[in-house]
């Protein structure tokens, strides 16, 4: 006996291993959530969320009833890859960054999106466990009761199936199981500021680079062509808004003119644990993503607001996620 008796969720349980069409009905499933309407509104920083929260789904729901073949886990990651970076369902071939590189850890430069690969080993080191213990789960008393038919020692593992033997192999990974971290302080924050650090923010040079002519002068200044240099760095608006958030935490230099020296500049002032260092930090992040809320606000709002309303926003918003002894240094300066 081969075939599980039963489907689930329009997949059929199958101890054997599946073919990539009786994936389909899962692949649908992840094609209709990034297809729909909202998904295809979201900005990088929600495309990530959403990409995180189908990818958990992933792993949480189906990863425990089956295993997953390389070829689907390869599928999920480039229709998760390309929904990232260019809010298309289908796969593209626009990654602007390794996806292996989006799925490590924060800590090590990453997103911290889940790696399916990883995930699905320690799904299956799961079902192992399970299956050892008997748990009381469906598809493990069939198991027990029509495969193993109680024995002890799992014998005649190369006869087994290709799922018990996936199953069995997994002994040994049990303890690579790890409980992922909570989230992180703010999903947006640091993904807008990653992607920029990356110098890859999809911004309109980069949309026109790839031959979408989009034809838009910056909303800031009104008086340039938008591109990421001018954006986050040449624009007398963002100009402005930089100097007096510089001037409140107390660095004292002049904003670099362009993006090699941008991104030395915020490695140089970045570095370390100091208070300066994250206050540095702090704002940098704060800043990027409050002058491209601004951006948005006036491109798809029509709304726009003052640089000194701006600016106030960042700080306030910089003195609320900061650690208390932060606080205390930078909480009583004026803005
Ligand atoms: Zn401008």
């Amino acid at each position: 006996m081969e075939e599980l008796p039963f489907k689930y969720l329009g997949v059929p349980l199958s101890t054997k291993k599946m073919s990539v069409m009786q994936w389909h009905p899962l692949i649908d499933r992840i094609l209709a959530r990034i297809n729909s309407w909202t998904a295809r509104e979201l900005s990088y920083a929600g495309r990530a969320q959403l990409v995180q929260t189908v990818l958990f789904g992933v792993q949480s729901y189906w990863a425990q009833l089956f295993i997953f073949p390389a070829k689907i886990i390869k599928l999920i990651e480039s229709l998760c890859r390309s929904y990232l970076w260019s809010g298309a369902g289908h796969v593209t071939k626009k990654a602007l960054i390794a996806w292996e590189l989006v799925c490590r850890p924060k800590s090590e430069g990453g997103m911290g999106l889940i790696n399916m690969l990883v995930w699905n080993r320690a799904a299956v080191a799961k079902l192992c466990w399970d299956l050892a213990n008997k748990e009381d789960k469906l598809w493990i008393k069939w198991i027990h009761a029509y495969y193993l038919k109680g024995q002890i020692e799992w014998q005649k593992r190369d006869q087994a199936s290709w799922m018990i033997r996936k199953i069995m192999n997994a002994k040994h990974i049990v303890d690579q199981c790890q409980p992922r971290q909570g989230k992180g302080p703010d999903q947006k924050l640091v993904f807008t500021l990653w992607i920029l650090l990356n110098k890859k923010l999809a911004t309109v040079d980069r949309l026109t680079k790839r031959g979408m002519t989009l034809d838009r002068d910056c909303v800031l200044c009104k008086s340039a062509d938008e591109s990421m240099e001018h954006l986050f760095i040449q624009c007398h608006y963002v100009e402005e808004v930089w100097e007096r958030l510089l001037r409140w935490i107390n660095v004292h230099s002049n904003m670099p003119k362009t993006w090699t020296q941008f991104i030395q500049w915020c490695v140089k002032n970045g570095k370390g644990k100091t208070v300066r260092a994250q206050l540095f930090k702090g704002i940098l992040a704060e800043g990027v993503y409050g002058l491209l809320n601004e951006r948005n606000k006036r491109i798809f709002e029509e709304k726009s607001s003052l640089i000194d309303e701006v600016v106030k926003r960042i700080a306030y918003v910089t003195i609320a996620r900061s650690s208390s002894s932060i606080n205390n240094v930078i909480k009583h300066r004026q803005i």
